[in-house]
């Protein structure tokens, strides 16, 4: 087996994140040696918690330049630990922060890269790697010749390395930064309050909300209100995520007093995201392909929609409920609050 590197880079807390674990647990299921690379302010917490992954060394390039994600320091320093591993194979979590740079490091090694990886396998000793094409319609397997091959694994693709924490001894890697490597400075984070998150990655379900709720309703009259406090009241009981129909997106943008918390970061299908849940649940959306086609990776999906002849009918749900949605979501919510 190749010389393998598990690249990643730790939090601001010097923590490891998942998305890192589940790399080490990728190239520990490759069944050959390792070596892990951490990139941080200081990574010897980060190491420790890691000690008995298993792998045959731990590297690190450590410093106050690497506390912020920059792109000039953080692609000095994957360059540095990447030579000094003497990588054939790189393994690094897809973050933001790696996804900057990843390309441009694999660039200077005179090597490749190959992004959105949902699964690295080895047979007979060689690597190859998953990938999807056209909005996730079709997975090719991959395998490159080129040295070395910087991989950036998605994340929830592979079970996270689970193991005790120790005393890991890790060796410094240099890296020469010119002050020009300085001139960005990170001076402070935007980002919505956690309980105003809605987009959650982790979460064991997926509500989608499609236009249906800003429609007129038997009464004759819309109920924006009502449907924002069902979907709010679901998504504060449950935890999912949340994710949105094309045309509801379309209709907040459209400047229309609709959703306030739907942005086109929600929307799922093929011109959105195709997140990863083990359930979903749709309401109010008619289920077309362009949007069933993001839910490729939930594995079980029901949906809520008056409409007996809507596209979830038509073998995209394992259960479909033709029902008003109000009425629906205000039982349910009614029952979890219940449960709570
Ligand atoms: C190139 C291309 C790319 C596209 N990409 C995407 C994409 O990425 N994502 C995406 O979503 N779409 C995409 N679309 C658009 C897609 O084809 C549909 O137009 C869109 O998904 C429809 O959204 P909707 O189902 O929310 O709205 P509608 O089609 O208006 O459906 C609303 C549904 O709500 C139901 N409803 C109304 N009231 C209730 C109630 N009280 N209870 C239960 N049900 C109710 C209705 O029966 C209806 O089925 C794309 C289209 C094209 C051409």
């Amino acid at each position: 087996m190749e010389t393998i590197l598990v690249l990643a880079h730790t939090e601001t807390d010097g923590s490891l994140a998942k998305p890192a674990l589940e790399a080490i647990g990728a190239a520990k299921q490759l069944g050959g040696a390792f070596v892990v690379g951490l990139v941080g302010e200081n990574v010897q917490a980060a190491a420790n918690s890691i000690a008995s992954c298993g792998a045959v060394k731990f590297l690190g390039a450590t410093g106050a330049d690497f506390k912020q994600p920059r792109y000039a320091t953080d692609a000095a320093a994957a360059e540095a630990v990447c030579k000094a591993a003497g990588a054939a194979i790189v393994i690094a979590p897809a973050t933001s922060r790696w996804n900057r740079v990843l390309a441009g490091v694999a660039h200077r090694l005179g090597g490749r890269a190959d992004t959105h990886v949902t699964a690295v396998t080895a047979a007979n000793g060689a690597v190859a790697v998953n990938r999807w094409y056209y909005r996730q319609r079709m997975e090719a397997v991959l395998q490159r010749t080129q040295r070395p091959w910087v991989i950036a694994l998605e994340s929830g693709c592979c079970e996270a390395w689970k193991g005790s924490a120790g005393s890991a001894a890790v060796e410094a890697v240099a890296v020469t930064l010119s002050d020009a490597c300085k001139r960005t400075t990170v001076t402070g984070i935007h980002a919505p309050a956690a309980d105003q998150q809605t987009i959650r990655p982790d979460a064991a379900m997926l509500l989608v909300a499609g236009a249906g709720w800003t429609k007129t309703q038997p009464d004759g009259k819309a109920h924006i209100a009502e449907a924002e406090k069902h979907i709010l009241d679901f998504l504060r009981l449950t935890k999912a995520s949340l994710g949105s129909s094309k045309s509801l997106v379309d209709l907040s943008g459209e400047g229309q007093a609709v959703l306030p918390f739907m942005t086109h970061l929600h929307q799922i299908g093929q011109t959105g995201s195709t997140p990863r849940h083990p359930k979903g649940l749709s309401t109010c959306c008619h289920g077309e392909e362009p949007h069933t086609v993001g839910w490729r990776f939930v594995n079980e999906r029901r949906a809520i929609d008056l409409d007996p002849n809507c596209g979830w009918a038509r073998g995209k749900a394992d259960v479909l409920y033709i029902a008003d949605a109000f009425q629906v979501m205000a039982k349910v919510n009614e029952l979890l609050a219940a449960k709570k």
